[in-house]
């Protein structure tokens, strides 16, 4: 290709945040549910659909679907904005709010895609190290916050891909502390009993404070592309302005306030994920790998004694897929797998303890 149409150099790393989709047995690579929707929901969908003149363009305000969340938390439906995933949440903020001459600040290791949006909107990123438990240290972060002077500060909690909560004394100091936006990712928020919304009733610095939450995970609709982000009106308002016309389909508008009815099935199936979890985590603690605490749907592991790439491919060939960090800065040797069906997630020990014998 000729210089003129040379790829922007914030994309030419692309291929690096994506985890490979292969055609695998057992797919514990991307923190998906492993049970799906309830069937209740499928069928109010299915005939929801039925009722849609698709001729139509979607109600562009999505309003059925903000007030459903915003009632969910109890904020006003103008505190609420919905995107095709928090992917594009994210994208949209950052196009809002980023652009050239503002900064972004980081705690690495910690979810690629803030870095990668913040780049492609723009943005100069600062990656700071976290502390020596992958959490972030407040008093190292209240320094880099002070030092940096960031626009958006992104902090993950869960952290994707190491697994632990923050404390939230730390986040409250941290976002206290942002000049400009606190960006809280609680993509995996509904795995534990802490919430950077509780925040917003009145603590400093909650104006800056943007929540991020998605129905990718614990609420199983990976596949219909669904997040949103609660934060000041103003900030919502900035998020509507830059996303495209129309960008919100009415099948994922109706997918979303249908799916919000079932927070019994919800709360249900994170339970079940739950106890998978500590289950899977015994089983790792008996091999010869270290691993991590984990506040979410998946566990950081580290293999002892045996290269972790190849590891990896082992157990792809074997037919269960899991996440490669090992060459991540920070997160060296290390295997992230989801947690899956008690059964998928007994094949991957099984199989586990087979390669490293
Ligand atoms: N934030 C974090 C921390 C994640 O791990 C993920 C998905 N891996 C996302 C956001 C994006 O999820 P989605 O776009 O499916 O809502």
């Amino acid at each position: 290709m000729s210089a003129r149409v040379a790829l922007r150099d914030e994309l030419a790393s692309l291929g690096r945040y994506h985890s490979p989709q292969s055609p695998v047995e057992v797919r514990l690579n991307t923190n998906e549910s492993p049970y799906p929707p309830p069937a209740a929901w499928q069928h109010a969908f299915s005939d929801a659909v039925r009722q849609v003149g698709f001729q139509r363009y979607p109600d562009r305000e999505a309003k059925a679907l903000r007030a459903a969340v915003g009632s969910r938390h109890g904020v006003e439906p103008e505190e609420v904005f919905c995107a095709n995933g928090s992917n594009e949440v994210l994208l949209c903020l950052l196009l809002a709010f980023g652009g050239s001459g503002r900064r972004a600040l980081v705690f690495e290791p910690t979810y690629g895609l803030h870095a990668h949006v913040a780049g492609l909107a723009g943005m100069e990123v600062v990656a700071e190290p976290r502390g020596a438990d992958f959490r972030v240290d407040p008093v190292a972060g209240a320094a880099a916050i002070a030092r940096v002077e960031p626009d958006v500060l992104f902090l993950c909690s869960p952290n994707n891909p190491t697994g632990r909560a923050e404390d939230p004394r730390t986040v409250a100091a941290l976002v206290e502390g942002a000049p400009g936006l606190a960006v809280v990712d609680e993509a995996y928020g509904e795995f534990t009993s802490v919430s950077s919304l509780t925040l917003r009733d009145g603590s400093a610095g909650a104006e800056g404070l943007v929540v991020v939450r998605t129905l990718s995970k614990a609420w199983a609709m990976a596949g219909a592309r669904l997040g949103y982000l609660v934060a000041h009106r103003d900030v919502v308002a900035g998020c509507q302005a830059a996303a495209l016309p129309y960008h919100l389909s009415t099948q994922t508008q109706l997918a979303g306030v249908l799916a919000l009815r079932y927070e019994t099935e919800m709360a249900e199936r994170v339970r079940a994920v739950a106890a998978a979890r500590e289950e899977l985590a015994k089983g790792l603690a008996e091999l010869d790998v270290d691993t991590w605490p984990s506040d979410a749907n998946f566990v950081l592991f580290r293999p002892r004694g045996r290269d972790a790439s190849a590891l990896w491919a082992d157990l792809l060939a074997a037919g269960v897929l899991v996440r490669d960090f090992s060459s991540r800065p920070g997160l060296e040797g290390c295997l992230r797998v989801s947690v899956g069906t008690p059964e998928e997630n007994e094949r991957f020990l099984e199989l586990l303890a087979g390669a490293l014998r």
